[in-house]
């Protein structure tokens, strides 16, 4: 499955800055977005990986 890097529109991390990732599952691919610690979209990303799982 082919991978998108995404960078993420609150924190603006990217590959090299980040310091955490999500992954997200599309239709057919796999997107990965890195975030800073603190981004409050990945801690929204986190609490909802955390009830599927
Ligand atoms: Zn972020």
């Amino acid at each position: 499955m082919p991978t998108t890097l995404r960078r993420c529109p609150v924190c603006a991390a990217d590959q090299e800055s980040g310091q955490a990732r999500t992954l997200t599952v599309a239709t057919d691919r796999l997107l990965v977005t890195w975030h800073l610690l603190h981004c409050p979209h990945y801690r929204a990303d986190r609490v909802l990986m955390d009830r599927d799982g």
